[in-house]
């Protein structure tokens, strides 16, 4: 049976889809100032993602507008200075980061962002799926979860780069032939360690993967890579892992003494890369759901935080009275160009060093100026 709400009361200001980054920082903002928030996802929390977990230093700067960043280091995040790209001879360039990153599991990072947002007096409806959204910026909006009806002025989308919702509000990426999938896993062993301060993303044929330390001395593992890289992962990672090895000296050497924690690999939906648009329908959208950015950048949860403020604070307008409904959507479009800027460009643009069939050739020239020009300009300023 589901319950409407509310059945009294003033009107939601906005329904959140999607409680991770980007909706919960939205929601966090928008609650701050006086916004009334229903946040609503599919998944209970904490909950795995896949994600190599390096947070960039404009995510790290976003987390201190937030009043999070204190929090987060609480919760053990490691602090990453510096970056090392390697080639599948073995070579590496290193560079260093424009600020400090941070490093946690998005177990813990995304259950503190979610609860500074309930601090903040958002309501979170959690294990929840968002099954239909009806309405218009001038007439209110009507979402149907699968356990309740909610009303509100507006909606933010954040549901992230792959949701039944894409499907269901026919966006053409959805169903499409992905030639890209992510996986992830935690690796345990002291040698975990040798990663303090630094993070590595290894290049190998049919992808590439990160290593970066996590809390308590593990070591997060997330790659981006072909179907069939992703399928040996899920069926075996030691495997792969011993098979790229081999291919990639480097490689064997980072992973010497570490092994994966017990459990499956988690593998993720499709991953459909590029920018998508701010604006479906008159549902706003934020995150990965606006836009999924090359992993390699490092700057995706960047993105889906500062998106979110940023959508938050527009909404906050909107229930101050300082925009108008007819407004919206335009005036989210032209700040979610802002907040962005150049990034979508510039990670497509360096995408086949990093992932073309032809990439472990031409990576071994290139990259020393290219990893170095591209952290610049996809991570923005710290
Ligand atoms: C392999 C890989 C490695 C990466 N490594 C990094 C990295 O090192 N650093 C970095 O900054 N970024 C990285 N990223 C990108 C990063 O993971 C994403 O950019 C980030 O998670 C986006 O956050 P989001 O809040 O937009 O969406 P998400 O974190 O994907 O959250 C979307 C939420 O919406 C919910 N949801 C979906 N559909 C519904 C529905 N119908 N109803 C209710 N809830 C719903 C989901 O349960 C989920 O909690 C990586 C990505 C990949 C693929």
């Amino acid at each position: 049976m589901r319950r409407r709400v509310p059945t009294a009361g003033p009107p939601l200001h906005a329904v959140v889809v999607g409680a991770s980054l980007a909706g919960s920082a939205a929601a966090l903002v928008l609650s701050r100032s006086g916004g009334r928030v229903a946040l609503v996802d599919r998944a209970t929390f904490p909950r795995s993602k896949t994600c190599g977990e390096l947070l960039s230093p404009d995510g790290v700067a976003a987390l201190v507008r937030l009043g999070l960043d204190g929090a987060v280091r609480a919760a053990g995040a490691a602090t990453i200075r510096r970056f090392e790209l390697a080639r599948p001879d073995g070579s590496r360039v290193a560079g260093r980061l424009p600020g400090p990153a941070l490093s946690l599991s998005r177990e813990r990072l995304d259950l503190l962002v979610l609860d500074g947002a309930r601090v903040a007096g958002a309501t979170a409806h959690l294990g929840e799926t968002v099954v239909s959204i009806d309405g218009t910026l001038p007439k209110g909006f009507v979402v149907r979860t699968t356990a309740r009806t909610l009303e509100a002025r507006t909606v933010l989308g954040a549901w992230g780069r792959y949701s039944a919702l894409d499907g269901r509000l026919g966006r053409p990426f959805f169903g499409s032939p992905a030639s890209l999938f992510g996986f992830k896993r935690f690796l345990a062993g002291g040698a975990g360690r040798r990663f303090e301060d630094r993070a590595v993303l290894h290049v190998f044929r049919g992808g590439y993967l990160g290593l970066s330390l996590v809390e308590e001395g593990r070591v997060s593992l997330g790659a981006l890579a072909t179907p069939e890289v992703a399928k040996e992962a899920h069926h075996d990672l030691d495997r792969l892992l011993a098979r790229l090895g081999k291919e990639c000296p480097g490689l064997a050497a980072d992973l010497e003494g570490l092994a994966p924690e017990p459990g499956p690999t988690l593998v993720s939906e499709p991953v459909h890369l590029g920018r998508r648009g701010a604006v479906l329908g008159d549902v706003l959208l934020a995150g990965d759901a606006a836009g999924v950015v090359d992993p390699y950048t490092g700057s995706g949860m960047a993105l889906a935080l500062r998106t979110g403020e940023a959508a938050g604070s527009l909404l906050a307008e909107l229930a101050a009275g300082r925009v108008g409904a007819e407004a919206l959507a335009r005036s989210w479009e032209r700040r979610w160009r802002k907040v962005t800027g150049s990034v979508y460009f510039f990670s497509r643009l360096f995408r086949p060093v990093f992932l073309g069939g032809f990439a472990t050739r031409l990576v071994v020239p290139a990259t020393a100026p290219l990893a170095g020009l591209a952290a610049r300009l996809t991570r923005g300023a710290a």
